[in-house]
């Protein structure tokens, strides 16, 4: 009988879309706890998936560390997305460096230059991708299924249906490395200017552009990737 290493759902739902899909398929890593324990579980079972990161350019230095840590233990080569240098010079020269505080617009023209965009580039070239992200996050996540197909391009999503409590047990048990930022009070990894600690009964996303009333996603979670664009 095989040895199975860490979740067994988990790794089962890994290795099969790695022989679905082959070299077509890549997973999106931001370094949360969640995203953590998908790569923990891809270079235990030695699941040959590229990974991705979005390095914004805004991220906290502590994330910065973190990636330097995971890349030397896990030993991977980690890919990074990066903004396209002309869209992203032409919304400072307009903007200023700390746009996303003046409007919600502005915020999401942020998100997309930093973020939607690159992963767009890549997804158009991909059948499928993993994330990490789980229903309870956010309003939006809510209506997220495990498998989602858009534009012929497959969203896989093995935590989806994992809680809070699923997440740090796993986290303890299998003695997978955690962002500091988690120790500081964060409950959700993205960028500095942007992301605070929460407080005592707030949600997991309420750290996430604090400052405006509405939807914390991104964009990387609710655009139309694929084929189309
Ligand atoms: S989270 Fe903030 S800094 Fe990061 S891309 Fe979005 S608006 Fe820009």
């Amino acid at each position: 009988m095989n040895q199975v290493y860490g979740d067994e759902t988990l790794w089962k739902i890994l290795e099969a879309s790695k022989d679905t899909f082959g070299d077509d398929i890549v997973f999106l890593c931001s370094f949360s706890n969640e995203d953590m324990i998908i790569l923990d579980s891809l270079c235990r079972n030695k699941i040959n998936i590229d990974t991705y990161t979005i390095d914004t350019g805004r991220l906290n230095p502590e994330t910065y560390e973190f990636i330097d840590e995971i890349s030397k233990r896990y030993e991977i080569k980690l890919n990074y997305l990066v903004p396209e240098s002309v869209p992203l010079q032409t919304m400072l020269l307009q903007n200023g460096p700390q746009l996303f505080y003046e409007s919600i617009e502005k915020r999401k023209l942020c998100c997309k230059i930093r973020k939607v965009d690159p992963l767009s580039k890549l997804l158009c070239g991909k059948k499928a991708w993993i994330s990490g992200i789980r229903s309870t996050q956010t309003e939006e996540r809510k209506r997220s299924k495990m498998y989602e197909n858009t534009n012929g391009l497959t969203k896989i999503n093995p935590l989806i249906e994992w809680t809070d409590e699923k997440v740090n047990a796993v986290i303890q048990n299998l003695g997978i490395p955690s962002n500091r930022l988690y120790d500081k009070g964060y409950r959700s990894i993205g960028c500095q200017p942007c992301t605070r600690p929460v407080f005592p009964g707030e949600g997991e996303r309420d750290g996430r552009w604090w400052w405006e009333n509405g939807s914390k996603e991104c964009g990387i979670h609710t655009s139309n990737f694929g084929d189309s664009q």
